[in-house]
């Protein structure tokens, strides 16, 4: 798989494609809820989708049109929707697409909200789910088999780091035309699924693709619906094809709005939109810099940690995942690395002895960030699906930010000292 990011055509092609050459050069914020259409006929033709014009800011505003409009072209998707957050945009793709009856088949680690999303939620409303490890394809191939509406993974298992075989993953749900979902929030630019195969990518924006912390919000990216032979057309989409035969190539977007959105009102907001592209202008920079930043702290606290505190990265040739990632990943995988102090009361001293390294709930982050995991958003998780997420006591999830990779070595090194 040749899976190498141009970082400096990214770069041209952020900055250029946020900002305009005429006019305001930054994108207009446009927060009315309503908009007033020229007289009936038109708005007729705005609610049957023949006026490509703003019907009500639930269904859109031409904000977020903006930020889709980027967000589908640095993924090679079709078309995009923006979201009120990365939640938003997982939870209308599966309500969207599943029926109470129907089963989600969920390969690797997750993050916390997605798993209770499945598990719980969804479960509640009648979607059955199975999950499995990246690499059993015994699981995998048979859950296909068995006429699986929808698959679900992580391209990095968060907190886990473990790195799924994305293309052939991708291959087999094309061969058994089930519908796949790859969530991307750790790996912007450095993976693009959509041009591997994939159907629909999603993102949390509220991560790296803001990097400022300034905005909650999602997207979600979609590929074209082609003509003839489309996996949507398969019988098991049966309640979808009313949409793919009047929508066409872009009905994955009719499908998500009317199937979801318009209902749930999972939607962006203008000024989130605002501040997300924003941050997006200097993605590429930043994806470059992160990911050696990540590289460089991993193997200096592999060398320097004491006994007793340890540092997990798939960049680390002890890493079960360090043939993949210099495979599929020449490049990184995303600002996530972990640390893991044996136990709960080490894991929090160490903490609590960080002076640079912020605590927070968060990834992707310009500053680099920390968090005990069993203790707060696997809190609510028992023992068993802690080990499946790879989620044990002494545990620390790191995001790397832009700081010199030096003083954050020099903050986690001078915290495992102090313990
Ligand atoms: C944070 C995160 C989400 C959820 O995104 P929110 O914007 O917080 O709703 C989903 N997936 C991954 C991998 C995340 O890191």
């Amino acid at each position: 798989m040749n899976n190498t990011t141009d970082f400096d055509y990214f770069n041209t092609l952020m900055v250029h494609n946020v900002g305009s050459r005429v006019g305001p050069i930054a994108p207009t914020i446009a927060p009315s809820a309503a908009f007033g259409y020229e007289n009936a006929e038109e708005a007729e033709g705005i609610f049957s989708a023949t006026v490509n014009k703003p019907l009500y800011a639930r269904v859109g505003n031409p904000t977020n049109a903006k930020l889709e409009g980027i967000v589908a072209s640095f993924e090679g998707g079709f078309g995009a929707i923006a979201t009120s957050s990365g939640m938003g945009a997982i939870s209308m793709v599966c309500t969207a697409f599943l029926n109470a009856g129907d089963e989600l088949l969920c390969i690797g680690g997750f993050f916390g909200g997605t798993y209770s999303l499945v598990n719980d939620t969804l479960a509640r409303f009648g979607v059955t789910n199975s999950f499995c490890e990246v690499d059993d394809f015994t699981h995998i191939e048979n859950t296909l088999k068995s006429g699986v509406k929808m698959v679900l993974f992580e391209s990095v298992g968060n907190p886990s780091l473990t790195l799924p075989d994305v293309q052939r993953i991708i291959d087999l749900c094309n061969q058994y035309e089930t519908v796949v979902m790859i969530d991307n929030t750790a790996t912007p630019l450095l993976l693009r699924p959509l041009t591997m195969g994939a159907d629909i990518v999603v993102h949390s924006s509220t991560k790296n693709m803001s990097g400022h912390s300034a905005a909650l919000g999602g997207v979600a990216v979609f590929r074209e619906v082609k003509a003839e032979g489309d996996k949507l057309l398969n019988e098991k989409y049966a309640d979808l094809h009313k949409i793919v035969k009047k929508m066409g190539k872009k009905a994955f977007i009719p499908i998500c709005k009317k199937r979801a959105i318009r209902d749930l009102g999972m939607t962006a907001n203008a000024f989130g939109s605002f501040m997300t592209m924003v941050g997006l202008e200097t993605l590429s920079l930043r994806v470059e810099r992160v990911n050696k930043s990540v590289e460089t702290v991993a193997l200096a606290l592999d060398e320097k940690f004491p006994e007793g505190v340890s540092v997990n990265h798939p960049c680390l040739p002890t890493s079960p995942d360090n043939a993949r990632y210099k495979s599929d990943f020449p490049q990184g995988c995303g600002p996530l690395l972990s640390i893991d102090c044996g136990t709960k009361e080490r894991a929090f001293s160490f903490l609590n002895a960080l002076k640079l390294v912020i605590l927070t709930a968060n990834i992707g982050d310009n500053r680099s960030l920390a968090l005990h995991m069993t203790s707060t958003i696997y809190s609510d998780f028992d023992a068993e699906a802690r080990k499946f997420l790879g989620v044990h006591e002494g545990l620390i999830r790191v995001s790397i930010g832009l700081e010199d990779p030096k003083s954050i070595v020099e903050d986690f090194l001078q915290a495992a000292n102090s313990l």
